[in-house]
């Protein structure tokens, strides 16, 4: 398998040929093609793996296809929300996607708690299509209600079972109530416990099982 065969945008290829990436990982050879075409995924994946990849490219192509959405403000709209244990990963994940969108025409910003808010309100404000937040910030931005969450299309959960561990649980569950019933969701975790598998059945309709 090649990237080419995985039917991204140009523009995203020639992103990953220049992040030196020659073949996919084979969470992104199964993860890919299952996005693009819609369904909902259960991944089960560690760290390693090119798991941000997978669930990145393909929403970058999904994103890059549609119309920007107008949010309550009369800003850009979230589209694309990825939400993330700690303010770690949230930042990785937004630099993956700045890497791998930088010739598309997208926006996106992180959000995490531990620092000032007013950085992040403003940059809320102007519009983004994709939000990586932690769940804590991310329901204090919204509590006080400088955000729309009504306009989100496609929803990961990554590293799930650290957001349980973590005692995010409650947090997770508020976060996905404030979200549109009909989104594409994408769940991934290294591990399944009852509660992850509740909290997967819960969310995700007719998922994709990929397991690397
Ligand atoms: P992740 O599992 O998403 O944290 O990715 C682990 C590491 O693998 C990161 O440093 C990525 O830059 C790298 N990576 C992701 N996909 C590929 C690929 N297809 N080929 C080579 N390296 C990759």
């Amino acid at each position: 398998m090649t990237f080419d065969e995985l039917k991204l945008a140009p523009a995203i290829l020639k992103a990953v040929r220049e992040q030196g990436y020659e073949t996919p990982t084979a969470i992104q050879a199964q993860a890919i093609p299952a996005v693009l075409e819609g369904h909902d995924l259960l991944g089960g994946a560690q760290t390693g793996t090119g798991k941000t990849a997978a669930f990145t490219l393909p929403m970058l192509h999904k994103l890059a296809m549609s119309r920007s959405v107008s949010n309550k403000f009369g800003s850009y709209g979230v589209r694309a929300l990825v939400l993330t244990p700690t303010r770690e990963l949230a930042a990785q994940v937004e630099e993956s996607i700045r890497a791998y969108g930088k010739y598309l025409q997208l926006s996106s910003t992180v959000i995490f708690g531990g620092v000032g808010m007013n950085p992040q309100i403003e940059r809320i404000r102007k519009g983004v299509d994709i939000l990586v937040a932690t769940p804590g910030r991310l329901l204090d931005l919204q509590g006080q209600g400088f955000l729309d969450l009504s306009t989100v299309q496609v929803l990961v959960l990554d590293e799930a079972d650290r957001m349980l561990d973590m005692g995010f649980i409650h947090d997770v569950k508020k976060v996905l109530a404030l979200l549109p019933k009909d989104k594409q969701s994408l769940l991934f975790s290294a591990t399944f416990s009852d509660e992850i598998r509740d909290l997967a059945s819960g969310l995700l309709r007719e998922p994709r099982h990929i397991q690397v």
